[in-house]
């Protein structure tokens, strides 16, 4: 799933500031599971701007909704109510969300109030850990179904390098947290699997066109 995190509330207080009247529009699928931008937090969040305009004489309006995924256009033209006087939408969506909103309301200013930052897995209550950066040419399947392009600091396709030590990335250091040296963990995995021989054959440079080379990526289903 998509994991975002909630911009500060002072940087979004300046990013609507010249607006009269904003509709705050949680998104109710990847970033309310991850719990900063679904209907709650979308309440919570004009709260808290009604609140830091409280000394305003005339303060903005906000209103508050939440469809359930702002990534799609269907959802945006069927479900989703303007209220009259809108002067721009606060979007708790990830960048894909604000921008189909965009799109559709061409007139209207959609701002975001979430930095969107990784592809994620909830793995233990309330912590989402990056296990995906949609490289477009996945290499599971040889690397015991753990992902060194997003989980290895140095994105190495044949590894360790010489900063694992006892197990974790020499980034811990850096970052001030314990991370897992990736392929110590993969080593681990492909043990288990009994399926060593993937770690040593040496894999080639990955062709990087898939990922970003290419221009913005596209996927049609042929049945739609
Ligand atoms: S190899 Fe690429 S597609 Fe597969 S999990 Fe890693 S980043 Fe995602
Ligand atoms: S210690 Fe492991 S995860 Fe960290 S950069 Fe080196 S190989 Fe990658």
């Amino acid at each position: 799933m998509i994991v975002g995190s909630q911009k500060p509330l002072e940087e979004i207080v300046a990013s609507i500031s010249t607006y009269r009247q904003v509709l705050v529009l949680g998104c109710g699928t990847c970033v309310s599971v991850c719990l900063t931008g679904g209907e709650r937090q979308a309440r919570a969040l004009a709260d808290s701007l009604i609140h830091a305009n409280r000394n305003e004489t005339c303060p903005p309006v906000f209103n508050v909704n939440t469809i359930e995924r702002q990534c799609e256009r269907d959802w945006i033209t069927n479900f989703l109510e303007v209220p009259d006087h809108t002067e721009a939408i606060l979007s708790l969506a990830c960048g894909a969300g604000v921008q189909t909103l965009a799109d559709v309301f061409q007139e209207l200013p959609v701002i975001p109030a979430l930095n969107t930052t990784f592809l994620g897995a909830l793995d233990e209550p309330g912590v989402w850990n990056e296990k995906c950066r949609g490289c477009g040419d996945c290499i599971l399947s040889s690397t015991g179904g753990i992902c060194p392009v997003a989980r290895c600091a140095k994105k190495l396709f044949n590894g360790p390098c010489g900063g694992s030590v006892r197990g974790r990335c020499e980034i811990s250091t850096v970052i001030g947290r314990d991370v897992d040296c990736v392929w110590q963990l993969i080593i681990e995995r492909l043990v288990k699997l009994d399926k060593m021989d993937d770690y040593h054959k040496i894999r080639s440079p990955k062709d990087w066109s898939c990922e970003i080379a290419t221009g913005p990526r596209r996927l049609v289903h042929s049945s739609t």
